[in-house]
């Protein structure tokens, strides 16, 4: 039967592309070394075989067995699916997408009426979870029914006041509720966007008075509480050219609102046992968001594992370094620290915003630094875990990362049943990734987007422009998928 798999040109032009995936890229070395304050740390130089950490022979995630890896799931489900990506594969297709759904022509209640209906039962069925709390839940029991945890995140985009930020707060609240009648385990974290819960504006000057204050640490932040390490000595501070204003009345008293909004998503979260996922958005706000996040999780926590964790984009030229003292210094504390490690998702506007200021990229010179960046950052994590403190999450679609991750994790016995390691992807995206970790008993979760099809429509148009092109992130999805059905077809005609 298997003879009979058919492998059309693409695929064999998925393999070739799969094989220089394979190959390990020539990276320059990452010097980071030096004390920071109270810290002290000596970071270690990476050098590019340090992700070559384990015997490419040894085989942890099987992706061969395509019966195997997709038990469970159904065959509609596997069509749907694989249509899905297929149509996102298409480039003009996804240009004319997007087109449409800028155009003033979505002004015509009709025409809207008809794109939307079309976008909710393809794009938006594969990549979002449901309209709301009842439709999450059930989506939440199915993949549960898979071995696959939840992540619940509300599709809410930057909140423009208070008004807007109390709203989210309380979504957020109702979702950690949601846990509760949902079978036990199967929702891994909440995950909390701060600029939903306090203003993008504000989230900005912090970040410009946290930054200034680094460079002159006798500038007085009255309203600053303890917290971890925010920057690294190789942290650009291009965002921050001049002596900003201080804080008025009004912003401190937004930043406790904002602050209040997370400490009561963190006890609710502390009560109902679930914990805390932080998304990180781009470097002109990042430091308020770490700072926001670290003083809570310095707040917050359990006797040996963390309520909240802080993102990490591994994108960025000084992630590894930030994490390692960020790390080194909650472990000072006695506070568990959890780091979700991205690659990063900004790269245009970071791009765009460094050049329009006459400066450097914050992010890596090339993929390969990325690549490399983001395996040592797990591999620094790892070790800490082995040596008994701290919690991961690797969040990626990244084949090699996944496999390194898997085998390295194995050979330090790290349980695969701890919740100090775990991967996660989002819905609808990498699921041979999912299914891969998940056989070789991992814990595997699924990013899942929620909200009212309009509401979470950029998310959909970020998702649709990933998967763009023959060689984009879904090829090797849609090469499993595909094995899978035909597969399916030949034992049902056989
Ligand atoms: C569960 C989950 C949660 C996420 N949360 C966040 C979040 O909070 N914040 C956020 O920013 N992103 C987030 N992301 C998105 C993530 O950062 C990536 O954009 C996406 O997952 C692709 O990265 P990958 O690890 O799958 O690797 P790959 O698809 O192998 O790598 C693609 C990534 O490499 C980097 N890259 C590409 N070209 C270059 C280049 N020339 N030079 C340097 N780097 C390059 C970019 O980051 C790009 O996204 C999340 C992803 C997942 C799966």
């Amino acid at each position: 039967m298997a003879n009979k798999v058919v492998c059309p040109k693409v695929f064999r032009d998925l393999r070739r592309f799969a094989r220089c995936l394979n190959t390990a890229p020539t990276v320059p070395p990452m010097n980071f070394t030096g004390n920071y304050g109270s810290t002290n740390v000596t970071i270690p130089t990476l050098q590019p075989t340090d992700q070559i950490l384990v015997n490419p022979e040894k085989k942890v995630l099987n992706f061969d067995d395509v019966k195997e890896l997709f038990t469970g799931v159904s065959t509609s489900k596997l069509i749907r699916s694989s249509l899905t990506l297929q149509m996102a594969s298409i480039e003009s297709m996804v240009d004319l997408g997007i087109w449409v759904m800028n155009s003033k022509f979505m002004r015509m209640p009709v025409f809207k009426e008809v794109i939307l209906g079309f976008v909710k039962r393809t794009f938006y069925e594969h990549f979002c979870a449901g309209k709301d709390l009842i439709e999450v839940g059930k989506t939440v029991s199915k993949l549960s029914s898979l071995d696959l945890k939840g992540m619940l995140d509300y599709g809410v985009e930057h909140a423009m006041d208070n008004e807007s930020c109390d709203r989210s707060m309380n979504v957020f609240l109702q979702t950690a509720e949601l846990t509760k009648s949902l079978p036990s385990s199967s929702v891994s974290f909440v995950v909390v966007k701060i600029t939903a819960i306090c203003t993008p504006k504000l989230l900005k000057r912090m970040s410009d008075l946290l930054r200034w204050e680094q460079k002159d640490p006798s500038f007085n932040l009255p309203w600053k509480q303890k917290t971890l390490p925010l920057f690294a000595e190789s942290s650009p501070f291009y965002h921050t050219l001049k002596r900003p204003e201080p804080l008025t009345i009004e912003e401190e008293r937004d930043l406790q609102l904002g602050r209040d909004r997370l400490e009561k998503i963190c006890k609710k979260c502390l009560e109902l046992d679930v914990e805390l996922l932080i998304d990180a958005e781009d470097t002109a706000i990042q430091p308020a968001i770490d700072y926001l996040a670290y003083s809570a999780a310095i707040k917050y926590h359990k006797e040996d594992h963390p309520l909240l964790f802080g993102t990490i984009q591994a994108y960025l030229k000084d992630s590894k370094e930030r994490m390692i003292i960020a790390k080194k210094a909650a472990e000072k504390m006695g506070v568990p620290m959890g780091f979700k490690l991205v690659r990063g998702a900004y790269m245009s506007s970071e791009n765009q915003l460094a050049s329009s200021l006459g400066f450097q990229s914050p992010i890596h010179d090339s993929i390969e630094y990325t690549h490399n960046c983001y395996n040592s950052c797990a591999e620094f994590m790892f070790d800490e875990i082995a040596n008994g403190s701290g919690a991961v999450v690797l969040a990626t679609h990244n084949i090699e990362s996944g496999k390194l991750a898997a085998s390295r994790a194995i050979d330090l016995g790290i349980r695969k049943d701890s919740k100090k390691l775990q991967f996660a992807q989002l819905y609808g995206m990498a699921e041979g990734l999912s299914f891969g970790l998940r056989n070789a008993g991992f814990q595997v979760s699924k990013y899942l987007p929620f909200g009212p099809v309009e509401q979470v429509m950029p998310y959909l148009i970020r998702r649709a422009e990933e998967n763009r092109g023959l060689l984009s992130t879904s090829a090797f999805d849609r090469q499993l998928m595909r094995k899978e059905l035909i597969r399916r077809f030949d034992v049902a005609t056989a």
